[in-house]
């Protein structure tokens, strides 16, 4: 019974937040995609790097309800490739200048943004301000004044805002969530969660601060940041964390290792860890009052794996996850449902990251409001 009221009340929680980030949902206006309930909603993707090429290309072609509909690019020879590739019309094709025409488009509803982190907001904002719906790669911006801007823009233009945390539409995720929140093994006591790799090519935009607002815990530790929230279904009230480098050359400007501590306000903590030194962090233990569960492989593309300390099995069939997340925003977008990845979402995470940024340089916790 408690546990059900636990469950409603943190449905309410969910609800209300979305909610309060488009508030607006109720009363669209029907050319923002629910003119015809049917069609697919046309993707143009904004900046054609690996992510792009290698899964949100091939992930929309298994998409139920989108389209690749455009593409946003700053190299004329990826748009002749793309063109051919996709059968992508030249009206349909823009660089980041031309995309504030994107407002005369009617096939492309929208822009999901998957260029080096801090320039989401500018491509974000110029979407929206040409009336199209943003999906913005993680994390959402390497500023909370950036994400804010980017939330400002979409609601002004009564526009939907999601962040591609593509794992949420992962189902052993799905499931981990649902055992937390149901507390199938009690309550939730802690958390352990570390996701990591080796980063390959010391000149990459990933280690260059202005452009990626940080290293490993910007681009991956945000995973294990996210287990510990959605987990825990609470937001930390405070924060410790350590750095270290073994490369202090390569890693000159951004995070090499980061292990950082999060205090939720009913005690529950989680214990997080990043790195780009070295792959095999990948996998998280969730410690519960009877029990415990957890994933690992936890957040790689597929492979995904599950175990319960029951000896029950924790599987579920493989799913593109970059698909899932598509089809998701579209039919939030089709039948004008809040997304559960707001704008808002992406905002926390990046407050909780500067955070620890900020408890790592000083050495001392930093309490979140
Ligand atoms: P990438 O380096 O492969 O591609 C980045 C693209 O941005 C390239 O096409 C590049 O030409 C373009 N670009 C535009 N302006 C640029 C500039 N000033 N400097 C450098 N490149 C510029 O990167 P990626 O791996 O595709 O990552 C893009 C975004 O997607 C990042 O925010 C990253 O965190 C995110 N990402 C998410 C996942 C996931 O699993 N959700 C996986 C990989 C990347």
């Amino acid at each position: 019974m408690k546990a059900q009221r636990q469950t409603r009340r943190e449905f309410i929680r969910l609800t209300s937040l979305a909610a309060a980030s488009a508030p607006w949902l109720a009363s669209w206006p029907s050319q923002a995609g629910a003119a015809d309930p049917d069609r697919k909603i046309g993707f143009a993707l904004c900046g054609l790097g690996g992510l792009s090429t290698g899964l949100l290309a091939p992930g929309l072609q298994k998409t139920k309800y989108c389209r690749l509909a455009g593409i946003i690019t700053g190299t004329p020879a990826k748009a002749a490739a793309w063109k051919a590739k996709y059968n992508i019309p030249d009206k349909n094709i823009y660089n980041y200048q031309t995309m504030v025409n994107l407002a005369d488009n009617p096939d492309i509803d929208v822009v999901y943004v998957v260029t080096p982190n801090a320039l989401h907001a500018e491509s974000a904002i110029k979407a929206a301000k040409a009336g199209k719906h943003v999906l913005s790669e993680k994390p959402m911006e390497v500023s909370v004044e950036k994400c804010q801007q980017m939330i400002d823009a979409s609601k002004a233009a009564q526009r939907l805002l999601a962040v591609g945390y593509r794992n949420r539409f992962e189902p052993h995720t799905i499931e981990c969530i649902r055992l937390a929140r149901e507390k199938v093994f009690g309550p939730v006591k802690s958390i352990e969660a570390s996701f990591g790799f080796g980063i390959g090519d010391p000149t990459q935009w990933r280690l260059k601060h202005d452009l990626s607002g940080g290293g490993a815990l910007m681009d991956v530790g945000i995973y294990a940041l996210q287990t510990a929230r959605y987990i825990s279904g609470e937001e930390p009230i405070e924060v410790a964390a350590r750095e270290s480098k073994t490369d202090p050359v390569k890693f000159k400007e951004v995070d090499e290792t980061m292990v950082f501590q999060l205090k939720f306000p009913d005690g529950v903590t989680a214990s997080c860890a990043t790195t780009f030194a070295t792959g095999g962090m990948n996998s998280y233990t969730v410690h519960a009052g009877n029990g415990s569960f957890g994933l690992g492989p936890a957040y790689g593309y597929g492979g995904v794996q599950g175990r319960r300390s029951d000896g029950q099995p924790l599987t579920f069939p493989e799913v593109d996850q970059f698909a899932a997340e598509m089809d998701d925003f579209a039919q939030c977008i089709l039948h004008h449902k809040p997304t559960i990845v707001p704008g808002e979402e992406g905002l926390r995470d990046v407050k909780i990251m500067t955070a620890i940024y900020q408890a790592a340089k000083t050495g001392q916790p930093v309490k979140l409001s």
